[in-house]
């Protein structure tokens, strides 16, 4: 038998992609009973994957959406791009974060600089539920 995991992503903005998690090998002739069902280091692993892909998804998602003014609906500039981190409950995760210019309408400063809008999410370097812990 092969298993292959898939997660299918779609944004509140309709865009759907899906990615392959990983595929498991379990031949019917090779079966013993230590190779029922997944193992704990399996299970860490798919769930890491998982949580990466997550993550990526979002921080993409809250990048793009973020670009655009609330107050002038224009779409705003990229500063540039970082490769940020955040310790989770299924392991540290990497994801590209974008930095944008805010638009020189928004008050009370009437500034145009860069901020990463997720770090509005991703404050510290690691989840609520990681600290938590
Ligand atoms: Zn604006």
């Amino acid at each position: 038998m092969k298993v292959t995991i898939r997660v299918d992503v779609t944004m509140d903005y309709g865009e759907t992609e899906s990615f392959e998690i990983c595929q498991l090998e379990r031949p019917y002739r090779e079966l013993d009973p230590a190779r029922i069902g997944l193992s704990l280091a399996e299970g860490k692993d798919v769930l890491h994957r998982l949580q990466r892909i997550v993550v990526a998804a979002q921080a993409e998602e809250v990048c793009l959406l973020r670009r655009f003014c609330d107050r002038c609906h224009r779409f705003l500039d990229l500063k540039d791009r970082r490769i940020c981190k955040v310790d989770t409950v299924f392991g540290t995760v990497r994801f590209r974060s974008a930095r944008v210019i805010s638009c020189a309408c928004v008050l009370p400063f009437h500034f145009e600089g860069p901020y990463g809008p997720m770090s509005e999410y991703v404050p510290e370097r690691a989840t609520p539920e990681l600290l938590a812990l």
